[in-house]
């Protein structure tokens, strides 16, 4: 943490953000503030130069010409970049992994490219790959399965220098027959799961939060609301 105050990056939230993904900012903002740590969401929207200063960054999905603006945007002010060099932890959700990768393929068949913070690229599938998903991770750290909601036609395929997040139990996942969902590289972070993902996986939510604080590991929080939820989650995900 840089200052006294954990600065949360939601990055343009203004065309990344489907399905409710800011809410993965304000759950790292609460889970900061019910611990005593003064936090506050920093929004990035296609006005702003995107800062490299921030202690964490959460991007959100799209649809296919949104998604466009977005690559443009953070091609043209590599703030993300430098700060993902410099190991701060991103959170890149279903749209934002593709534009985190190497290039995509639009569902028109156009070739964009990203910014190459993933070593991974993305193809539009015959289908679209839409529902709940169950997932065992296999990230260090995390222990509790993973729920979410996914809605993509792009397939992405993993290269050498980027892990899978998790296994799939239920769902599609990254959606090229490998079984694998999600992307861990160094300190960026991807998944195809909307919910919000933070909202429904708590120990994730927690992971990224003592990344950017810059602890091992947080005090449990009692929240039986939230492990309420994740059992629901969880069981529409087994159902669907
Ligand atoms: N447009 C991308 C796809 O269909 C991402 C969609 C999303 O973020 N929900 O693959």
């Amino acid at each position: 943490m840089s200052t006294s105050t954990l600065r949360i990056g939601l990055v343009l939230p203004d065309v990344m953000g489907t399905y409710g993904d800011g809410g993965n900012a304000l759950i790292l903002r609460q889970r900061a503030r019910m611990r005593g740590v003064d936090a506050e969401i920093v929004q990035i929207t296609l006005d702003d130069e995107v800062p490299d200063s921030l202690d964490v960054y959460t991007l959100g999905g799209a649809e296919d010409y949104a998604q466009r603006l977005a690559t443009r945007h953070l091609t043209r002010y590599p703030g993300l970049q430098r700060a993902a060099a410099a190991g701060r932890p991103v959170l890149a959700i279903c749209a934002a992994i593709q534009v985190l990768g190497h290039w995509y393929e639009t569902s028109a068949g156009e070739r964009v490219d990203g910014i190459s913070l993933f070593d991974l690229t993305t193809s539009p599938q015959a289908t679209r790959s839409i529902g709940e998903v169950v997932t065992d991770p296999v990230m260090p750290g995390l222990t509790d399965q993973l729920t979410g909601f996914e809605n993509h036609r792009g397939g992405t395929t993993l290269g050498s220098d980027a892990a899978p997040l998790a296994k799939v139990r239920h769902g599609v996942g990254n959606g090229v027959g490998d079984g694998t969902e999600g992307v861990v590289q160094g300190s960026v972070l991807g998944t195809y799961m909307h919910g919000p993902a933070l909202a429904r996986n708590p120990q994730l939510a927690d992971l990224l939060l003592a990344r950017a604080m810059g602890v091992d590991s947080l005090a449990p929080l009692d929240l039986p609301e939230v492990d309420r939820l994740r059992r629901e989650r969880l069981a529409a995900g087994r159902r669907g």
